[in-house]
């Protein structure tokens, strides 16, 4: 047995540890997300797979009561693809982007499920919570939008209907992004299952079991013809009317930067038990640290980093501090 300010050493080491356990720990997913859909964005560790949390939490320490992720902003992904969204600078397979590019999306059942505009605009913040709770979702396009992708891109289709640099500021981001590569990446798609094409809605809505399409297009199409969503208030630039085949569906599941949630403590960064009393010797820093983080994903810069450093500087004074007493 240890003791106390044996323990320490032992705890704020370990403490530090499985910020992502997206994509490697599928049954804390389910636990804490309510999912086992998530995977790991590049770059993600598989190491971390929530042992910092679980022996926390077995040392009796209280967890918080909210956990959430740091989505990635690149697109949707899926386990079966070989070029699953990453960051644009890494090689990807394009369809993804029609995961969260304001385009048309369903949940298993063929129903919206989200204003589509604000998951483009905001798709860290605002979408996070939607799209892991409906995953795996379906981005729906039809062949005048994947063309107009392959020519025009998001930004130059976005701004003839009505986007200004005013009123659309994410919009630069999309400047020149071609998708040049649609027609390959759609073999790809189509040979590794998590895409689906035809001809019609109807078999369109077959290949993934999505039954209720077709009705959820014909309601769709008649928002894009009034230019108004009163479904879920979905910008009128972002409304893409579905009437050209062939109709594609894409698979998507949502993968994360890291995951959010975990141990609660006080403002010394030490473990709480459940009559928020602190554990002597236990540290917890980083993004196990479920008082400091916790969902949704807020969208400031540094967000995760900020918090990761300072939460390891305080607790390293405690400790000693405490280890001096
Ligand atoms: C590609 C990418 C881009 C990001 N961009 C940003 C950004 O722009 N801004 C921002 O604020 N945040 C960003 N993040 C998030 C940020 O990097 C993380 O939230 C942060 O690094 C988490 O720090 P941490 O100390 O909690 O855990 P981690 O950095 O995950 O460190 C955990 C360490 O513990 C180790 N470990 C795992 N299991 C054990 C074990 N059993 N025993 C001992 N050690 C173990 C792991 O190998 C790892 O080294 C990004 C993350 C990624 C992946």
């Amino acid at each position: 047995m240890t003791n106390d300010k044996q323990r320490i050493t032992y705890w704020t080491k370990a403490s530090t540890s499985h910020s992502c356990w997206a994509g490697s720990n599928r049954d804390l997913q389910e636990k804490f997300l309510k999912t086992r859909k998530l995977n790991a964005a590049a770059g993600g560790n598989s190491l971390c797979t929530g042992d910092g949390i679980t022996m926390a939490s077995d040392a009796g320490a209280v967890l918080c009561k909210t956990f959430g992720y740091c989505p990635c902003e690149y697109g949707g992904t899926n386990a079966k693809a070989s070029r699953p969204a990453k960051q644009d600078k890494y090689d990807q397979n394009y369809w993804f982007k029609f995961g969260l590019y304001g385009n048309l999306l369903v949940d298993a059942e063929g129903k919206r499920f989200i204003n589509e505009g604000l998951l483009c605009d905001y798709p860290m913040s605002y979408g996070s919570e939607q799209i892991v709770l409906n995953a795996p979702w379906y981005g729906i396009v039809d062949q005048d939008y994947v063309d107009a992708m392959q020519t025009q891109g998001l930004y130059e289709y976005t701004t003839a209907k009505g986007a200004t640099a005013e009123n659309w500021f994410i919009g630069n981001y999309f400047k020149g992004r071609i998708l040049d590569k649609l027609p390959e990446d759609a073999e790809e798609g189509l040979a590794e299952g998590w895409l689906a094409k035809a001809d019609s809605l109807e078999e369109l809505a077959e290949a993934f079991g999505l039954k209720d399409l077709p009705e959820t297009v014909a309601k769709y199409n008649e928002y894009c013809d009034a230019g108004e969503d009163p479904q879920f208030g979905t910008s009128p630039w972002y409304l893409s009317k579905i009437q050209t085949p062939p109709f594609y569906a894409v698979q998507c599941e949502p993968s994360a930067w890291s995951t959010f949630g975990g141990v609660r403590t006080d403002d010394k960064l030490r473990a709480l038990d459940a009559e928020n009393q602190p554990l002597k010797g236990l540290y917890v820093v980083g993004t196990d640290n479920g008082s400091l983080y916790y969902s949704p994903y807020y969208d400031v810069p540094g967000y995760c980093y900020g918090l990761c450093i300072d939460s390891g500087y305080i607790a390293a004074n405690e400790a000693f501090d405490y280890i001096n007493m």
